[in-house]
């Protein structure tokens, strides 16, 4: 099954703040833009209009950390802060 069709299994309670935030910037010199093809939520979208190109929602994001390393932790990038999610949980998976 594709990422895609899995995502379209989720159900989504979502929190009136987002846990993730970008500083748009941080953007402007960010020539790959990694954010628009590593995010498998696709939270990230390009939109010439926004500072640095770079248009964010955290509504669908499954919190699978990459952004904290495409992103968060280069110190060439550094767009990306979490916070908590809101009432102090996240995601939770069912793998069965
Ligand atoms: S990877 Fe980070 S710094 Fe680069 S465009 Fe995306 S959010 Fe901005
Ligand atoms: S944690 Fe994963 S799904 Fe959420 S915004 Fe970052 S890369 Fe996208």
């Amino acid at each position: 099954m594709s990422v895609e069709k899995d995502l379209e299994t989720v159900e989504w309670d979502v929190g009136e703040e987002g846990h993730i935030t970008v500083d748009n910037s941080e953007c402007v010199d960010c020539e790959e833009k990694p954010c628009l093809h590593l995010c498998p939520a696709q939270c990230f979208d390009y939109q010439e209009e926004q500072e640095g190109g770079i248009y964010f929602s955290y509504e669908h994001c499954i919190e699978c950390g990459s952004c904290m390393v495409f992103c968060a932790n280069d110190p060439d990038r550094g767009a990306v802060s979490w916070t908590k999610p809101d009432g102090g949980k996240g995601v939770e998976y069912d793998l069965g």
